[in-house]
């Protein structure tokens, strides 16, 4: 375990924001892939909660794991992970495209995925192909269900669609997108709360791009 120390004079000198940033950063930086000596039996498991993005045919959704190893059910390029999430690529098809040594890099890559896409898609236009899920909407007897809709995001807004109805919640109305232990998520948006389970049940996705939006609309009214 490594720790970072500010000096007390760098405290009293720095601003609040430099400060968060300085705490932010280190929390960011990979430290895992540099310590040696965890071990795991199977630390590829449940890997494709985080990983969405096959990093070598481009595929959604389609990484999934088994003991020590990840691999994409469309292309079969396949990895074996180590218990500090050092990767190295096993297959003898396909190379991807990026060079990824770790977990972290691979999740960085996925952010810049959605970064590139964000930066070329119109506002109104799904940032992704839509995600069936089904949705409950909270109201004063408790949770009801609102049965299956495609849900998709857009620079601006969240989209229910459904066979017979359509809504848009803005995105600077909607807060609180939280993850439940991959069993379901929630957010409030236009005075509603909402509980989704997507059906490839990988939220991730969804948490870095609202993450990365609300970076540019921070960006956009600073
Ligand atoms: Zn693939």
């Amino acid at each position: 375990m490594r720790f970072k120390l500010l000096s007390l004079e760098e405290i009293l000198h720095k601003s609040p924001e430099d400060i968060e940033r300085a705490v932010r950063e280190w929390i960011a930086s990979d430290g895992l892939s540099s310590v040696s000596n965890f071990s795991c039996k199977a630390p590829a498991e449940g890997a494709e909660r985080v990983l969405w993005l096959c990093p070598a045919c481009g595929a959604l959704h389609s990484i999934r794991s088994h003991g020590d190893e990840l691999f994409c059910r469309d292309c079969s390029a396949a990895w074996r992970i180590d218990a500090n999430q050092r990767i190295c690529w096993k297959s003898t098809t396909q190379r991807p495209h990026a060079d990824l040594p770790t977990l972290r890099a691979w999740i960085d890559l996925q952010a810049e995925a959605i970064q590139l896409r964000s930066a070329y898609s119109p506002q109104e236009k799904a940032l992704f192909p839509p995600d069936r899920a089904t949705i409950w909407q909270r109201d004063e007897h408790g949770w009801q269900a609102l049965g299956k809709r495609d849900l998709a995001l857009t620079k601006t807004s969240i989209r229910l669609i459904g066979h017979d109805s359509r809504q848009k919640i803005a995105l600077k109305s909607a807060e609180g997108f939280v993850d439940h232990f991959n069993r379901y998520s929630e957010f409030s948006g236009a005075g509603q709360r909402y509980r989704i389970r997507f059906e490839h049940e990988c939220s991730f996705r969804w948490i870095q791009t609202l993450a990365i939006l609300a970076d540019y609309e921070k960006g956009a009214t600073a």
